[in-house]
């Protein structure tokens, strides 16, 4: 089973009410059979619109270990529902028995490898979203949706 972020899948849980859709995403599940979506930011109790939030003194591991928070560009302190998002979003994956998770590049909950800086510059830092953190901790694998693009681009010889 896989768990895939919503928004790539076209729901419209992002933070401004839109999506990500990415139809490479879309065809590597189709190819794959069951998943299973989740929008970690919404299961933490946040609503659309809302934010937006990036990590501050850390990353997503930092977050978890209670080191870190989650802010907005005002001060707004949203680290418990953002705890509580991926916690919901790892028991989903344990009662269903995910082995893989396809998440949002970049997003303070669901990015892999890379995540905004916290100062809402668009820099990039290394590192993982709370979610993205909580579920590698427990062993799931992870890849990101960019990461499946680039596979299919270089599949169809798209890019070198
Ligand atoms: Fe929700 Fe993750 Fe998509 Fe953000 S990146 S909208 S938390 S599914």
């Amino acid at each position: 089973m896989i768990l895939v972020s919503a928004c790539l899948l076209g729901v419209d849980c992002k933070y401004n009410g839109s999506n990500s859709l990415n139809k490479d995403v879309l065809e590597f599940i189709t190819d794959k059979g069951s998943f299973v979506a989740c929008c970690p930011e919404l299961l933490g109790g946040l609503s659309i619109p809302r934010g937006p939030y990036e990590i501050t003194g850390g990353t997503g591991k930092e977050v978890v270990e209670g080191d870190a928070k989650v802010l907005s560009p005002t001060g707004e302190d949203v680290t418990q529902e953002f705890l509580e998002g991926a916690r919901k979003t790892l028991n989903i994956a344990k009662q269903n028995g995910v082995k893989l998770a396809i998440l949002k590049a970049r997003s303070p909950s669901c990015g892999v490898n890379r995540i905004y800086d916290g100062t809402f510059s668009g820099m990039l830092i290394k590192g993982d979203g709370v979610t993205a953190a909580l579920l590698r901790e427990e062993g799931i694998e992870l890849i990101s949706d960019e990461e499946i693009t680039e596979r299919n681009l270089r599949k169809t010889n798209r890019i070198w």
